[in-house]
């Protein structure tokens, strides 16, 4: 494909990035990467009502969380811009009036009244056309602008060409998709309080914007036939469509907050990493082959298609996405888990302050045991608490007391534990000689090895399902290991 590839992401900012909006723009971003095209960020504020600057900003920042960085739009600026509506107001008045002027548009004074009457009337014949009875659409220049200049009220309404048939689109998911021309309405383009429809600014936007290809849900497919007309009017080309498909939620109905969270924001707040989060949206409708599931950025960045999108609607899946978030983590190595997920999250657990300063191998050696047993970020500190408790301030689990140390015998064996480890010096003190300091008690005490190990880790970490104990208990440290058992001690039967 051609290296001019142009698409836009549209949003209107009458509410938060949701997850189909972010598949959209990830879908767009993605295919204009692949294609080495322009990916275009564009802010659809006509509706003044609804539309806010927070939603706008809550949008951008999602956007950039999502790591889908725009080549032209807000803040980036561009040849094309302004890159929101409401600043493009005199463009679609300039395209209204030529189209005026030309002959393919024309003022429309009906009341509401007049129209629904005209509509009743139609239902009672039953005409085959049901839409607008195109009343003014015979009415001279002259006599338009007379009542134009005496004040009445009016609509722009396109003039749809009376011998246009039926629109047929060839949508690059749908295939072929065929509007009767009975539907072709002579709709509204500009409203009489002065503002352009969205069929309208839309296309103004996209043939100005020399948008190429059209990626958007295909809540949009019924909308299409219209803007064809209006692209048609404009003399503009009409660029390639792309329908995607609804997401669902697990019961079968769109999407919605009955499934819980549906906001970008809300998925970055709980821990998800943006490339797993990417990752798993990519696939809600779109398969690089049918099998692959881990399609890192770059990979999506330069093999996506429009070809490998499905037309059937997506299910939303929270377990594959948990699923996937953790295939993430589990892929990264030890230092970028250290810096990217464990600090952070030891810094917002309040495990350790703004200025924490470790021996980098020591950190390291925490991510190690860490990284396997963090499934989302949050876990990683509740997995390294033990670590960075003390022998005064470890929390001991009743359960685990109850049922790792307090049964009879395992004093002894931490007595025997103590001794035996009391015995490494400082600098032997590794995982390797800690296990091996442990590993004769239990022929030695003739205790099952599972009991002795047991004890020692409820002893140490205050559970029994802390990570493997030599590696967690170098981290801990010679004298706050000692001092452990000795605070465990009264503990245990
Ligand atoms: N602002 C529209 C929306 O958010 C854009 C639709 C389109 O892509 O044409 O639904």
């Amino acid at each position: 494909m051609s290296d001019n590839v142009r698409v836009r992401f549209a949003p209107s900012p009458t509410g938060k990035l949701h997850i189909g909006g972010a598949r959209t723009a990830i879908y767009n971003w993605a295919f204009a990467r692949a294609n080495g095209g322009d990916f275009i960020l564009r802010i659809d504020d006509t509706d003044p009502t609804r539309s806010t600057d927070e939603n706008t900003q809550i949008i951008l920042r999602a956007m950039r969380w999502l790591g889908l960085d725009w080549d032209e739009g807000p803040e980036v600026g561009g040849d094309f811009g302004p890159y929101s509506q409401t600043e493009r107001l005199d463009m679609y008045k300039a395209a209204a009036q030529k189209m005026w002027d030309e002959g393919t548009a024309y003022p429309c004074f009906c009341t509401p009244e007049q129209l629904a009457a005209d509509r009743e009337a139609a239902q009672a014949r039953k005409d085959p056309f049901q839409g607008y009875q195109r009343r003014c659409r015979g009415l001279s220049r002259e006599e338009a602008q007379a009542r134009i200049d005496a004040g009445e009220p009016y609509v722009l309404r396109i003039k749809v060409p009376a011998d246009r048939g039926n629109v047929v689109i060839n949508d690059a998911v749908h295939g072929e998709v065929t509007f009767d021309a009975k539907e072709l309405d002579d709709f509204v383009i500009f409203r009489s309080d002065g503002t352009p429809t969205y069929n309208f600014a839309t296309v103004v936007d996209d043939a100005a914007m020399r948008i190429t290809h059209v990626i958007r849900g295909d809540d949009h497919l019924s909308n299409t036939p219209r803007q064809v007309m209006v692209y048609e009017a404009l003399g503009a080309p009409v660029p390639t469509f792309a329908h995607i498909s609804m997401i669902l939620g697990a019961d079968g109905k769109k999407l919605s907050k009955r499934h819980g969270a549906t906001s970008v924001e809300e998925y970055r707040d709980a821990g998800y990493l943006s490339d797993a989060f990417v990752n798993y949206l990519a696939l809600l409708g779109w398969s690089l082959d049918g099998e692959t599931t881990v399609i890192p950025r770059d990979v999506l960045a330069s093999k996506f298609s429009l070809d490998r999108i499905s037309k059937n609607p997506a299910t939303f899946d929270p377990k594959k996405l948990d699923w996937m978030n953790a295939e993430y983590i589990n892929a990264m190595s030890d230092a970028d888990f250290a810096d990217q997920i464990m600090l952070p999250e030891l810094l917002e657990a309040d495990m350790i302050d703004e200025g924490f300063e470790a021996d980098e191998a020591w950190v390291d050696a925490l991510a190690a045991i860490v990284r396997p047993r963090t499934k989302m970020p949050a876990d990683a500190a509740a997995v390294a608490a033990p670590v960075f408790a003390t022998a005064e301030t470890l929390a001991y689990d009743e359960k685990s007391v109850a049922k790792g140390l307090a049964k009879e015998g395992l004093g002894a064996v931490l007595d025997a534990a103590r001794t035996a480890l009391e015995a490494l010096s400082e600098d032997a003190w590794t995982p390797e000689s800690i296990d091996a300091a442990l590993e004769p008690l239990p022929e030695a005490l003739d205790v099952k090895k599972r009991l002795v190990f047991g004890a020692v880790r409820v002893a140490e970490c205050g559970n029994m399902v802390s990570p493997p104990l030599g590696e967690t208990m170098a981290l801990i440290g010679r004298d706050d290991c000692l001092a452990r058992i000795d605070r465990a001690r009264p503990m245990a039967g």
